[in-house]
């Protein structure tokens, strides 16, 4: 039986953020560093925002944080979204300092207040790409 394919829209594979998506594809969250400063950032760009070197590199990360914000949206803006609402955005600070969005991975925790700590899960939604979501720490 074959998985039908994957209906809402998905990233860019871009160069820059090449690492990322195949770190994902790992299990493995990987974010970019930089080499002068030491820095870590996200998205990948490439000067440093904080010394403006260009230099840097890729490190694997603990993929442990903790809530920032949830969004809850009551609409589909995208067709695609409609049979998950309500559905939760939520921006989550990893443990390096950077944020990023996400969703829940499977059900939405009953309670989950700012400062939660929540820990990544691997999504895989086609060849190419596996989403990171989150999930309590237990
Ligand atoms: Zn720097």
């Amino acid at each position: 039986m074959t998985k039908p394919a994957y209906a809402k829209p998905l990233p860019e594979l871009t160069v820059p953020m090449k690492p990322y998506w195949e770190g994902l594809r790992q299990r493995r969250v990987m974010i970019q560093v930089c080499e002068d400063c030491g820095r870590f950032r996200f998205p990948a760009a490439s000067v440093c925002p904080q010394c403006l070197s260009d230099e840097s590199h890729w490190e694997q990360v603990s993929g442990k944080g903790r809530l920032v914000s949830v969004a809850t949206f009551h609409k589909a803006y995208w067709p695609s979204f409609a049979a998950d609402i309500p559905y939760s955005v939520i921006q989550v600070e990893l443990d390096v300092g950077v944020n990023v969005y996400s969703n829940w991975f499977g059900s939405p925790p009953a309670h989950a207040a700012e400062g939660t700590p929540v820990v990544a899960q691997f999504e895989p939604v086609s060849d190419d790409i596996t989403l990171l979501k989150f999930q309590l720490t237990e």
